[in-house]
């Protein structure tokens, strides 16, 4: 009886990488504690975002039932679409079946993740297709599937745009297809590193227009800002990330793009109770730690958040997160890879893998993410992540960038 009093529930809003691995890790911590943690989802099941880009190619569909991934858990999963939290009274609003509902909580994991902005720029939207989400890259595999031999324009020079041109190219030999970015192209890896792309593009017939930027995006033509125009049979907008603006729109203090800000212990600075983790979320610039979206940064985010909200619960205070990069590992197809060895801080370092053992580094990467989450459940091998003090350790847990380019 006193146990049921001191019960405290956890809520973990968001089952993608941080909010699987967040909620897996307290489980496992916790099992001999009065704690009842839920995680809540949209979906039925996690969606493997890093593999999207191969998704749309028609490769095997990468959508892991939560049953599964929770199997053997005391977690509770509920399929519902957050649609506010009320800070105040520590209450979330879940729309189930078209039906709104209530779910207290004691501490609250916001680990809502990130969607390819449609909206910023006109007529992206209505006039193109993203590999952000699950049913965006099914659509896109349908729509190639059934126009192989068509002009495909890819808006965006980020790592998603370049890994997804080359899946592209790879699967399709016919389809021509042109990659358009605003910034000069591979400008985030090192000289080596923008070579080797520039070399792979070229063998593959990627036709690249960079400084480049799209304006206006209409029905089989976009609009850039020199006036000039690039027909397209069907164009893939890969160029900026957006969060969900459930934090924002809740009262909770977020930065311009609506990303919830937290302290270095990844708590809520307006809401201590909440943690913000995964692409949802940004440290606070005064703490020095930049991250970018990516689930290199995601995975640690989340067990680290588990591990502060235990601390909490027993008294003890939540330390500050230490995160280092290790590299960004680019697939360019199912054959080659662009491994850009980086510093810590994330800055390039002229050391670059390539070629199959760089594709049989990051296929490893991919499966690492899956199965950390598995041996963490299992309590086999719990997750563990690069810190400024056991660099060596990097490369195990760091992919590649995907973010706001
Ligand atoms: C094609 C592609 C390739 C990528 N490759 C890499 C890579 O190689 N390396 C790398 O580090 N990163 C890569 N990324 C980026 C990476 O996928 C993201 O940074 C990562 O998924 C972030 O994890 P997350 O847990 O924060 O959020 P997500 O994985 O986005 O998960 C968020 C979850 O929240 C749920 N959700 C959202 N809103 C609601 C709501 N209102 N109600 C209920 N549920 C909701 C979603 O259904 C989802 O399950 C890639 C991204 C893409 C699109």
């Amino acid at each position: 009886m006193a146990q049921k009093q001191n019960l405290q529930q956890i809520v973990v809003l968001g089952g993608g990488y941080a909010g699987v691995l967040a909620a897996i890790r307290l489980a496992r911590q916790t099992q001999k504690l009065p704690i009842k943690i839920i995680l809540v989802d949209a979906s039925d099941g996690m969606v493997e975002r890093i593999r999207l880009h191969q998704l749309a190619t028609g490769q095997q569909s990468n959508k892991i039932p939560y049953q599964k991934l929770l199997k053997n858990t005391s977690i509770q999963f509920l399929q519902g679409f957050v649609t506010a939290i009320k800070p105040d009274q520590k209450r979330i609003i879940i729309k189930e079946n078209q039906t709104a509902k209530e779910l207290s909580y004691d501490r609250l994991i916001y680990a809502l993740g990130s969607s390819v902005d449609m909206h910023s720029v006109s007529g992206v939207a209505k006039h193109s297709y993203n590999v952000g989400s699950y049913e965006m890259a099914i659509a896109l595999q349908q729509r190639l599937a059934k126009n192989p031999n068509s002009h495909l324009l890819i808006c965006g020079g980020g790592l998603s745009g370049i890994e997804t041109a080359t899946e592209m190219a790879e699967a399709y030999p016919k389809l021509k297809i042109t990659l358009l970015t605003s910034d000069s192209f591979g400008s985030q890896l090192s000289q080596l590193g923008q070579k080797y792309l520039e070399h792979t593009f070229q063998k593959r017939n990627i036709l690249i227009k960079d400084k480049s930027k799209v304006i206006e995006v209409k029905a089989q033509q976009v609009v850039l800002s020199d006036g000039s125009k690039v027909d397209f049979d069907f164009c893939l907008w890969t160029a900026n990330f957006t969060v969900p603006k459930i934090a924002c729109e809740s009262g909770l203090e977020v930065n311009k793009i609506g990303q919830i800000l937290v302290d270095k212990t990844l708590r809520s600075i307006s809401h201590p109770e909440i943690y913000g983790v995964g692409d949802a979320a940004i440290i606070e610039p005064t703490a020095e730690i930049h991250l970018r979206m990516s689930c290199a940064s995601a995975l640690p985010m989340g067990a680290h958040a588990a591990d502060n909200v235990l601390a909490e619960l027993q008294n003890s205070q939540p330390e500050a997160f230490r995160f280092g990069y290790g590299g960004r590992c680019v697939s360019l197809g199912r054959y080659d890879a662009l491994i850009q060895m980086v510093k810590y801080d994330d800055t390039p370092r002229e050391k670059i893998i390539t070629g199959r053992l760089g594709a049989i580094i990051k296929e490893f990467i991919c499966r690492y993410t899956i199965w950390s989450l598995n041996l963490e459940r299992l309590g086999w091998f719990p997750y563990r992540w690069p810190q400024p003090n056991t660099q060596k350790k990097a490369i195990l847990t760091s992919v590649s960038q995907h973010s706001t380019t």
